[in-house]
């Protein structure tokens, strides 16, 4: 009997973006993802959404730059074929993968949330396992995706990037004083 597979379905996806390095044609890295969400507006990927460009100052001695974003894409792609296609246009804009996470990049492509839900196996991890620890992540994707749920925590964005706000605005505890008298 022939196994009947499931149909490929139409669905979102929730991506962030992020470029540290200037692309030699695009320019600095807010521009890279401006280029980078036209890049993403072409089958068999439709960007329906598109969330803020936002930029870091560069904090000490290193003079890089950091541009986040978000976009929600509709594709008939699931997961896997979803992450070779960004992996694609990620290597179209000049990243070279050595091995090494969190380095300098011209373009970072990551799958944050699916409208199908969880997945996880050892290429691709859905909901993406860092991103509710990340401000760069959940303030452009709050602006597009609030309402989205995460079906690990059962948050919606907008819970988790107030949960986020609020944990770096606290007072931190008072500090405790050695008292030299004793109990
Ligand atoms: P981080 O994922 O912590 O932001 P990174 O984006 O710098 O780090 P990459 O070098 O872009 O890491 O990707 C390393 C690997 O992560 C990829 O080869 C991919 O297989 C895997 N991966 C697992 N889950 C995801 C996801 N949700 N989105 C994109 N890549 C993922
Ligand atoms: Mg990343
Ligand atoms: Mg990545």
């Amino acid at each position: 009997m022939k196994a009947i597979g499931r149909r490929p379905q139409l669905t979102r996806y929730l991506i962030a973006l992020g470029s540290n390095i200037a692309h030699s044609r695009h320019g600095p890295p807010p521009h890279v993802l401006r280029a980078a969400c036209t890049a993403l507006d072409h089958a068999p990927l439709h960007v329906v959404a598109t969330g803020p460009i936002i930029t870091s100052t560069p904090l000490g001695p290193s003079r890089r730059r950091y541009a986040n974003s978000a976009v929600i894409i509709e594709t008939m792609l699931n997961p896997l074929l979803l992450l070779a296609h960004l992996q694609a246009i990620e290597t179209a804009f000049g990243r070279t993968r050595r091995g090494q996470r969190w380095g300098a990049r011209t373009l970072d492509l990551d799958i944050i949330l699916w409208s199908g839900g969880a997945w996880q196996d050892d290429r691709l991890t859905i909901p993406h396992a860092e991103y509710r620890d990340r401000l760069f992540v959940l303030t452009p994707a709050l602006r597009i995706a609030a309402d989205w749920r995460d079906p690990q925590t059962g948050l919606y964005v907008k819970q988790t990037h107030a949960r986020l706000t609020r944990r770096a605005t606290m007072p931190k505890a008072p500090l405790l004083h050695a008292d030299a008298s004793g109990p």
